[in-house]
């Protein structure tokens, strides 16, 4: 742990409330050191003054040292400095008193007389306690040790001879060592006290991090509820209404549900996967115009119903075409721009695209959504990037959302090489800001994207036949229907074995394979085609997964899989997959 820790204001505090409560009560002490003179010798009687003196300073000291350990909060609370001081002239006045009191009988005395004799006992048997009770404080505990001893040491010179002389060594060896041990206890004190203290902040960080689990999960069983409770209810309407249109109405409610709970599923999907460091940027040639045209596009509607203004605005310094990965921009652009078609009642929404100059490699732009809408509170403004947060869970509960979008968009722009902000003013709006870092394109480039854009144009249905290989019942139907719709000709089987046998049959042009299934899975089914094969010309195979593992493409093309497609299924996608596959291989075989 660094000094500047050492140093904080919080360490202090715990040290000097570490001193106060183990030392407290140390002042007392001395009353049972005078009760012994009284009770063994006449110095009562000899030196009346030199006693009280003793007697009077050891008895303020002790009780402003009782004094400032049991009211540690309120004194230390009021002016730490201040008490600090008032405990070292506590502690350390007392014993000098005491100190100068058995130089004194030394000198008065002798080595030899039982008064010197016994104060020297009892001076002796404090120290070791003191050294364990004021560990928290060199500085308190090197002065007592130096104002128990320097007296005696000076004592021992002042008066000379073999024997002085020892007792004036032993002493400082004795106060050598004490000095030392001091040394090595107060660095004990210091590492458990570090070591408690990053305890407590470990054990604080689980415990609010298990709160914003706690209040996380709340969210998303409300979010995954309400679109579950609308898909029941809705399909139950459907399946006792008479009327076909009715039906319809009811069923575009059912998808729309449906969509809200995988957008809900998918955030936390990717969050988990951008938290695990497994999200890998793509990076290829897009338009950043285009990609924003298009997000824009898909928000008019909503913007018009809402009586909203939706612009746009993309600096002529932005090239118009780039590398990097539009799926995450698209994503990250999306979901500013919900949170602000969300957030906004009146007024306008825009969006502002332009190109900061700097002098590292690539190109670096700064997006910008500006709205009128409801703003955010400058303390939660930061608070919002973190996960699961949002900035007003009762405004959450009118405007729904789970709290993961800004959090998953500004790891993805931290990914991108640029960072998010916000700026904001409560009922006046946000604008939410972020920059991120492109390679740039050749020319040559440019024109072969363009050539691609034009060539991936969807392609016309074809009459294929295709295996469908799954054995959720409910998930085998959608397949069969959703392909005889496309029209093409469909056979299903529940699992590998029929799968095989039904290849033995007849030959396809695509196998749809699930991956789990009783019997024989997906991996092992595909082993036994290729394998009946012989190197041949191969069945495309497809396979559906829910699995979304890193490096699952490899495993799968290395077990003979053609390619695959993650559940729950996209028809357009399925479709597209399919005839592109078929092509391919078609292409291969002639
Ligand atoms: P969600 O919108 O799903 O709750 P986000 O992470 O996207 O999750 O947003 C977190 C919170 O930030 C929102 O709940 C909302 O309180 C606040 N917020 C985000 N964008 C805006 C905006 N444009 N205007 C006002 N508040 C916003």
């Amino acid at each position: 742990m660094s000094s500047d820790e050492l140093s904080s204001r919080e360490y202090q505090r715990q040290r000097d409330s570490d001193l106060a409560r183990r030392s407290f009560a140390g002042g007392l002490v001395y009353l049972g050191f005078l009760a012994a003179l009284w009770a063994t010798t006449d110095y009562f009687s000899t030196h009346p003054v030199m006693l009280a003196a003793v007697t009077a300073i050891s008895g303020v000291c002790g009780a402003a040292r009782f004094l400032l350990g049991y009211r540690f909060e309120r004194l230390y609370g009021a002016n730490p400095a201040a008490w600090r001081a008032a405990y070292f002239i506590a502690v350390n006045l007392s014993i000098l008193a005491w100190g100068l009191f058995v130089m004194a009988t030394f000198l008065l005395y002798g080595f030899r007389d039982w008064k010197t004799l016994l104060l020297l006992i009892c001076l002796a048997g404090t120290a070791p306690i003191a050294l364990a009770a004021q560990t928290p404080s060199p500085v308190i505990i090197h002065t007592f040790l130096v104002a128990l001893t320097a007296p005696m040491i000076a004592a021992s010179l002042y008066l000379g001879g073999a024997l002085n002389y020892t007792m004036a060594l032993v002493f400082t060896w004795y106060l050598m060592f004490a000095l030392g041990h001091a040394r090595v206890l107060h660095r004990h004190y210091v590492r458990y006290t570090l070591e408690k203290f990053a305890l407590a902040a470990a054990k604080k960080s689980a415990e609010e991090a298990n709160r914003a689990k706690s209040v996380f999960l709340a969210h998303m069983g409300h979010e995954l509820r309400t679109p579950m409770n609308a898909i029941l209810g809705m399909t139950h309407l459907a399946l006792n209404s008479p009327a076909d249109t009715e039906r319809r109405q009811y069923m575009r409610m059912v998808k729309s549900a449906g969509e809200n709970l995988l957008e809900t599923l998918n955030s936390l999907l990717d969050f988990s996967k951008i938290e695990a460091g497994k999200v890998q940027l793509d990076a290829v040639t897009f338009s950043v115009r285009q990609l924003a045209d298009g997000t824009l596009q898909s928000f008019l509607g909503g913007a018009k119903s809402k009586g909203l203004q939706l612009r746009s605005y993309v600096d002529p310094s932005v090239p118009l075409r780039l590398r990097g990965d539009p799926l995450r921009l698209r994503q990250v652009l999306t979901n500013v721009l919900g949170n602000a078609l969300k957030f906004t009642e009146r007024g306008e929404i825009e969006c502002r695209i332009s190109r900061i100059p700097d002098a590292a490699a690539g190109v670096l732009l700064q997006f910008t959504v500006r709205d009128t809408g409801i703003g955010i509170a400058p303390e939660k403004q930061q608070l919002i990037f973190e996960a699961f947060e949002q900035a007003d869970s009762s405004t959450t509960r009118k405007y729904g959302g789970t709290g993961l979008g800004l959090a998953i968009s500004a790891r993805l722009v931290d990914l991108m090489g640029g960072r998010m902000w916000v700026e904001s003013q409560p009922g006046q709006g946000s604008s939410f800001h972020w920059t991120a870092r492109f390679a740039t394109v050749a020319a040559k480039d440019v024109r072969e994207a363009q050539d691609a854009a034009l060539q991936s144009e969807p392609a016309p249905a074809t009459e294929l036949k295709i295996l469908v290989v799954e054995d959720h019942d409910m998930s085998r139907q959608l397949m069969e229907k959703l392909l005889a719709m496309r029209g093409y000709a469909v056979v299903t089987v529940a699992n590998g074995k029929d799968a095989l046998r039904e290849m033995e049959e007849q030959a396809f042009d695509v196998v749809l394979m699930d991956m789990h299934m009783p019997e024989l899975d997906g991996m092992g089914a595909t082993a036994e085609i290729r394998r009946r094969e012989k190197g041949g010309p191969p069945t495309p195979i497809i396979a559906l997964t829910a699995e979304s593992s890193e490096g699952l493409r490899e495993r799968y093309v290395d077990a003979g899989i053609t390619d695959y497609l993650a559940k729950p299924i996209k028809p357009d996608r399925l479709f597209e997959l399919i005839e592109k596959v078929q092509q391919r291989s078609s292409g291969a075989a002639t």
